[in-house]
């Protein structure tokens, strides 16, 4: 079989013993994977067809050329390139001799991105010297896209479609967390917030059902708003919350609940012609030693009761 464009190029350029010749090349030609070789000066030595499907390149456009000057511009994950100092997996293996692997982007001919799988090994000669690296990479595409599948079956799983705000699985799972983080880090204590929406019903009978989840989704927002950082925050039912917020103090978990409350009750429902505030009433609570996820929801579900029965619009945490 004839050898490739690169091949015959890189000879008349002088190829330093040990790079790929001859037999070699042809069996390389015959890979699905794409290959690239480079010397210790990272010039490319021997591109295949499959390297040359991937890319958009011929080996004619990619021999000779160093591999960082905007060739292939293997970017990461958030986009930053991989050419810099310190991060090209090509230069970095010639320097270690340790392979490497990683996920990138590269940039096709035509300008846009392709997801590949990326293996670099090092090159030596009989004397073990290195003389250079080669790059293995594969499409990544559908790797990806199952990946992207996945992460929004789990979004879904674990998320209130209404308000977008974590759900009960989602709730049970940050609190067997929480609990099994505080257990070995005593500074990782926290408290639980309870919310439940006022006479909300009314709402719901004045305004209408539709209008109701609206306000659902306000009362979310303001939840956001309100929140510190680290904190939690699900639907747990109907029209009740909860927040788990990073704290080891009654007063600070009250005013975490205060702020909470004032940014509800700052809703204004003028447009569906309701003057009265949306309020709501919060029970908090802090961890202790022997609790589950359903004794820390059970207190807080107290206080709140305590919260009603004190006229609503309030919040009470157990001190
Ligand atoms: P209280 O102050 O005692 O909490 O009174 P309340 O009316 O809020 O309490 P109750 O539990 O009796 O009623 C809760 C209401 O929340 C009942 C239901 O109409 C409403 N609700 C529950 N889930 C949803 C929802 O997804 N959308 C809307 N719009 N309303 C909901
Ligand atoms: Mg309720
Ligand atoms: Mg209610």
């Amino acid at each position: 079989m004839p050898e490739g464009t690169g091949g015959a190029s890189r000879r008349a350029s002088g190829v330093p013993a040990g790079l790929p010749t001859g037999l070699h090349t042809q069996v390389l030609q015959q890979l699905s994977e794409a290959v690239y070789v480079v010397d210790r000066e990272r010039r490319i030595q021997y591109w295949n067809d499959a390297a040359e499907a991937l890319t958009g390149r011929t080996a004619a456009e990619a021999m000779g050329r160093w591999c960082g000057d905007g060739l292939l511009n293997h970017v990461d994950d958030a986009g930053v390139s991989m050419c810099g100092p310190g991060r090209c997996p090509l230069a970095l293996t010639m320097r270690d001799g340790e392979p490497r692997a990683c996920r990138v982007q590269l940039h096709h001919r035509d300008g846009h991105l392709v997801p590949v799988r990326v293996r670099a090994t090092v090159l030596r000669d009989l004397d073990g010297d290195v003389i250079g690296a080669v790059e293995v990479f594969s499409d990544d595409s559908e790797h990806r896209a199952d990946r992207q599948r996945i992460d929004e079956l789990d979004q879904t799983a674990s998320h209130d479609a209404l308000t977008g705000l974590g759900n009960r699985r989602y709730l049970d799972r940050q609190l067997e967390l929480r609990l099994s983080e505080w257990r070995q880090d005593p500074t990782a204590a926290f408290g639980v917030l309870l919310l439940d929406l006022d006479r909300f019903k009314q709402v719901n009978d004045a305004l209408g059902h539709l209008a109701g989840d609206e306000v659902l989704r306000a009362v979310a927002v303001s939840l956001r708003l309100a929140a510190p950082d680290g904190c939690d925050l699900a639907r747990f039912g109907g029209e009740e919350f909860v927040a788990v917020v990073p704290c080891d103090d009654v007063t600070d978990l009250e005013a975490v609940g205060e702020q909470m409350r004032a940014m509800v009750a700052s809703i204004r429902m003028e447009r569906f012609g309701r003057d009265e505030p949306v309020t709501v009433s919060g029970g908090g609570t802090l961890v202790r030693s022997d609790d589950v996820p359903l004794s820390l929801l059970a207190r807080a579900d107290s206080m709140l009761l305590q919260a009603k029965w004190r006229g609503r619009d309030r919040v009470v945490v157990q001190p």
